[in-house]
């Protein structure tokens, strides 16, 4: 049983990164509006994930460790309908097999809380303490008893420069939740909850990287796009200033990094990336989701109609402010 959890978290959990995410999605899912994430070490050694959220009662804590546990949707079809972030119930199983999990939480309605345990799969305590509502998961020492895959972990400022961009974009997917990250000691993000997306892209990026932000708005009839194309135009070297959400999720999507390249290049024929924060809106009969369980892939059954969106989108937002520029 051990080897095959450990087996199994291989596949949801690769680097502290996937930790993170994974019990960021809890958070929000558990209803949260306020959400702490601390590392140290790149996340090796230490991760502390603090939320507000619902809390979970003693008597579930050792089942919410099992595997295949969820107390959410098990339809892969409902995935992008529902607002439930998660939906595998392999994350905290996973995560305690391969490190030494600690988990305090309490819900509401408890008169008090609970402090867990768990070390490599093993159930170390169970027992009440004082604690406030919401919970806080510490995990350390992550694939201290899996070397092989230990080696496989790059620097702790890579592992922490991944975790950095995770919650970049997660804060930018979810500006109604405050989202704060710590690392090492010192404050590296904090947004309120209650920004409007292009308050937030300034929190996030600053002016120096986000410029200018030229309004990028379009509605067609399966997808409605909105947010924010930066300015000057420059071209990033890579992909990693190109986001964007599909109904307030991040999901990779080579299609939609496609169209925003074209659209791009197509007006600005020196440069390739952009750096561009949109929300898609899709209608979900449109989305097909094939779930692996360490990736989401997203196929859509309107391929041509959202190349076409974006890409106009992009190239519509580029040409106007041009146009203006020419006028006046
Ligand atoms: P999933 O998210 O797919 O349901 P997980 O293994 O991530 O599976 O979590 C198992 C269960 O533990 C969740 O279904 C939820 O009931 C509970 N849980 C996990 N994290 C939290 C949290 N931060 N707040 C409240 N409940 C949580
Ligand atoms: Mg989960």
């Amino acid at each position: 049983q051990d080897t095959i959890n450990q087996i199994a978290a291989g596949e949801v959990i690769d680097r502290p990164c996937s930790v993170v995410k994974e019990l960021m999605e809890n958070a929000i899912d558990a209803g949260a509006t306020a959400v702490t994430v601390e590392i140290k070490d790149g996340g090796i050694s230490f991760i502390r994930i603090t939320d507000n959220g619902c809390g979970i009662e003693k008597e579930q804590i050792p089942t919410a460790f099992l595997r295949h546990s969820t107390s959410k949707i098990r339809s892969v079809e409902d995935l992008l309908t529902v607002s439930s972030l998660g939906f595998r119930g392999e994350a905290l199983s996973s995560i305690a097999s391969v490190s030494q999990v600690e988990l305090i939480t309490k819900t509401a309605e408890a008169l008090t809380g609970s402090r867990y345990q768990i070390h490599g799969g093993k159930e170390i305590s169970l027992e009440e303490i004082g604690a406030p509502d919401g919970t806080t998961f510490l995990v350390r020492n992550l694939f201290y008893n899996t070397p092989a895959r230990k080696k496989f972990l790059k620097t702790a400022q890579t592992e922490g420069a991944y975790i950095s961009s995770l919650i970049e974009r997660m804060a930018l997917s979810r500006p109604d939740v405050s989202i704060r990250f710590i690392q090492n000691n010192q404050s590296r993000i904090h947004t309120s909850g209650n920004h409007n997306l292009k308050d937030l892209i300034y929190m996030i990026y600053g002016r120096e990287i986000a410029g200018n932000l030229l309004p990028v708005e379009a509605v067609k009839e399966t997808v409605k796009i909105s947010g924010y194309l930066g300015k000057p135009l420059i071209s990033r070297g890579n992909r990693t200033y190109e986001n964007y959400f599909i109904n307030g999720r991040y999901i990779k999507s080579n299609l939609i990094n496609k169209a925003i390249e074209d659209g791009y290049h197509s007006y600005m024929m020196q440069h390739k990336y952009p750096f561009v924060v949109l929300q898609l809106e899709i209608e979900p009969e449109f989305l097909d989701v094939n779930v692996h369980p360490s990736k989401m892939e997203l196929r859509f059954r309107n391929q041509e109609e959202i190349y076409d969106s974006v890409y106009r989108a992009v190239h519509d937002t580029l040409a106007g402010k041009e146009l203006i520029r020419k006028v006046s």
